[in-house]
């Protein structure tokens, strides 16, 4: 850990536990109508809704989603707003970013960690935006591809950067427990951008740094 650049960060709060901070008023998530739902699957699955272990499973679960989904409701470009106006151009490399996401097929969670680098091009950000991008495009149906993607093309248009490159890996509930049964397998997924993609040496650099956060 001698680079000061190479930091792993841990975003806060990473349980779906019970204590929700969502309220109906504090969420445009229509929180009736998933109630409704949820109700209505519990049915269709021959479960009775109005035992007593289930009477407040769909408020629960809309609560849930409210906060699970809330990336919906927010625009990710906002974290990167406030820049720094600096010389810097080395790599800036952030490891280790947990996160968590619904897949869209399923409305299951896959969790993982992503590892975001970018070449600034005078305009620097706080390491701790580059996190709460993620949470934002994370939280909402999703694809691990996409959501790659995404937050590469977001870095790279925001900060007008000379390159980005992300990686995401993730273990994919929808795999492991249903299916295919895949325990421990995870998914990889990268999004390379600017000089990260273009230049060799870039590109073998910069992916040399985030493999090297492996294990
Ligand atoms: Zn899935």
């Amino acid at each position: 850990m001698s680079n000061p650049l190479s930091i792993p960060y841990q975003t806060g709060n990473s349980e779906f536990g019970e204590d929700d901070v969502v309220d109906a008023v504090s969420t445009p998530v229509d929180l009736e109508r998933i109630q409704r739902a949820v109700r209505e699957i519990l049915i269709a699955i021959g479960e009775d809704p109005d035992r007593e272990g289930l009477l407040e499973t769909p408020g629960r679960v809309a609560r849930m989603y409210a906060e699970v989904f809330k990336g919906l409701h927010e625009d990710p470009a906002s974290h990167l707003r406030k820049v720094f106006t600096q010389k810097y151009d080395e790599m800036v490399i952030v490891r280790d970013i947990q996160f968590e996401s619904f897949c869209e097929h399923h409305l299951l969670p896959f969790t993982g960690k992503a590892h975001v680098a970018y070449i600034p091009n005078g305009k620097v950000v706080g390491l701790s935006k580059i996190p709460r991008v993620i949470d934002a495009l994370a939280r909402r149906p999703q694809l691990q591809e996409k959501l790659t993607e995404d937050v590469a093309d977001l870095m790279m248009n925001e900060l007008d950067a000379q390159g980005v490159a992300v990686v995401m890996e993730a273990s994919h509930s929808c795999m492991t427990i249903r299916g295919v049964h895949k325990q421990g397998s995870s998914m990889v997924t990268s999004a390379l951008r600017g000089i990260c993609k273009d230049k060799p040496a870039t590109r073998a650099e910069v992916l040399a740094l985030i493999m090297g956060s492996r294990n």
